[in-house]
């Protein structure tokens, strides 16, 4: 079997979406090169903005026949280079399906278009209810990227992830055929196909239909934020929180690099002197949060806390969380460029893996800042560098590598909530066996057994479907040069 690439019918989807909704001109189509990797940037043949599901699918029926690889891009923040596009395919954005379908608060439901943004589905469903998960760059990226990533954020310690609020999609097939998954209704009987969309990265098909639970809001929230010599300080509170049974809403810790870069950006009123801050938020009742914020606050100062402030009122707590959430985009303020890593850790190794990221960090003359989701052991080391010195963007890399090596070692994962995408894929046989790299080959061939959607990404080496599973043997179209094993 080879992999056959056709001529985009650029004509075909002028008719689709009309001239105004397909791009075709280069310098237009850079818009679409990169996503929030800008290590890596690719400029597509041809880009389409339906809007409706029913343009996807015609797109992507258009796309099979002509036998053009394509990728579906969200808001395009990712930041493993999932919608990386490919040379010779056609980008299909989501980003004018932004209709909200239907809100059911009875049942705690609501339905949209992959485009809406993640913020837009809490403010609709509020003020009494809202949307958990809640990536940091909730503002602008997609529900349909947060689909194919499943993402996490801040509240996930106690809420859970992507996977645990969408309940159904309506996704289009690498064929052009529509199908539903799931459903309104929990647990439905069959295979978990839902399960399987849900973090895949955009390589099964795209979901233009979208059906969440959302929560009742919290009755209280209580934030408090403490002040340490170290992470490792910080990181002991978290353990101590989570071994007296409480379980805050949230856990955040910041390195004294990541508080001086957020302070400088936010004015949040952040020491920039600590070694480490570390946001604890209780929510829930007003009597739990109360019984429990006193017992919160006692385990920082047993922990040798500095300092503690606690939220006085709304405006105060979310001038806490605006600087915890400008962690990433403050970083440009210490350093030209910067890596983002994601890579997870069992909690109790905080304060050893630390210690290697900071070897680690030595020995190649970088820069790391760290922020943590420390309830879910999700590290965000930050390696600094400047590209216009010769030689530092390949040393950040092998770095971050590196340090994402360490996490794996540690007994922990690749990604938190990042993804794979094309920048980890490398790594993935440090995580899994070659029969469990054949078993995902197998499913994603199952969806798509001509190979053409988001190639390239997550999957470590270039096996095609209807390959024998088993130990890696090259592949014809290694041996002709036409494709790399990384
Ligand atoms: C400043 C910053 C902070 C961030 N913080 C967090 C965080 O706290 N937690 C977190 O999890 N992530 C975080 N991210 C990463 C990113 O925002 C998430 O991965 C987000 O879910 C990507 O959404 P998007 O709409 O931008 O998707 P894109 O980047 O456009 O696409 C991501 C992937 O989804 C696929 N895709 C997009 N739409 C669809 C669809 N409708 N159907 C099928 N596949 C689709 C694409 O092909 C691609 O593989 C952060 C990024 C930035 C820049």
């Amino acid at each position: 079997m080879a992999i056959t690439v056709g001529q985009v019918p650029l004509a075909e989807l002028i008719g689709i979406c009309g001239p105004g909704r397909v791009v075709s001109e280069h310098q237009a189509l850079r818009t679409y090169e990169s996503d929030g990797l800008l290590q890596y940037a690719v400029v597509p043949a041809a880009a389409v903005l339906p809007e409706t599901a029913e343009e996807v699918a015609a797109v992507v029926r258009a796309c099979h026949r002509a036998e053009v690889p394509w990728v579906a891009r969200g808001a395009g923040t990712g930041l493993s280079g999932g919608a990386l596009p490919v040379a010779e395919g056609v980008l299909i954005s989501l980003a004018r399906m932004r209709r909200i379908l239907e809100i059911d608060l009875e049942n705690q439901r609501i339905v949209v278009e992959p485009g809406v943004t993640n913020s837009e589905i809490s403010a609709a469903v509020g003020p009494t209810h809202f949307y958990p998960p809640d990536p940091s760059s909730q503002i602008v990226c997609s529900i349909g990227g947060n689909v194919a990533e499943n993402s996490g954020g801040v509240h996930c310690f106690k809420y859970g992830f992507t996977t645990n609020y969408v309940l159904g999609l309506d996704v289009v097939l690498p064929d052009g055929e529509t199908v539903t998954l799931g459903g309104s209704e929990l647990d439905r009987p069959g295979y978990d196909l839902l399960g399987t969309f849900v973090g895949s990265e955009g390589t099964l098909g795209v979901a233009t239909r979208i059906i969440l639970r959302v929560s009742p809001k919290p009755e209280a929230t209580r934030t408090v934020v403490a002040y340490f010599d170290s992470p490792e300080q910080a990181g002991q509170v978290v353990s101590d929180v989570v071994a007296a049974g409480i379980v805050p809403g949230g856990m955040e810790i910041m390195d004294n690099l990541a508080i001086r870069a957020t302070e400088a950006a936010t004015h949040a009123g952040n020491p920039v002197d600590a070694g480490a801050s570390l946001i604890i938020e209780l929510d829930g009742s007003e009597s739990e949060c109360t019984a429990r914020f006193d017992e919160v606050v006692s385990l920082c100062e047993r922990n040798g806390a500095n300092g503690i402030r606690i939220a006085a009122d709304e405006a105060e707590r979310q001038l806490i969380w605006k600087a915890r959430k400008a962690a990433f985009a403050a970083m440009g303020r210490m350093s030209p460029n910067f890596y983002v890593q994601d890579g997870v850790i069992p909690r109790t190794r905080l304060p050893e893996v630390l210690r290697r990221i900071e070897d680690l960090g030595s020995e190649y003359g970088l820069r790391v800042a760290n922020v943590f989701h420390a309830g879910d052991g999700n590290l965000h080391p930050l390696v600094l560098y400047d590209a216009a010195k010769h030689g530092e963007s390949e040393r950040a890399e092998e770095l971050a590598g590196k340090i994402v090596e360490a996490c794996v070692e540690a007994g922990g994962s690749l990604t938190g909530e990042h993804g794979i995408g094309v920048d980890k894929k490398r790594y993935m046989g440090k995580m899994f066996t070659e029969a469990d790299l054949a078993t995902f080959q197998r499913l994603r061939c199952a969806f798509d057994p001509d190979g053409r959607v988001n190639p390239g990404k997550v999957m470590p080496t270039p096996r095609l479907c209807g390959e024998v599973p088993g130990p890696y043997r090259q592949h014809p179209i290694e041996a002709a040069g036409l494709a790399d094993r990384l």
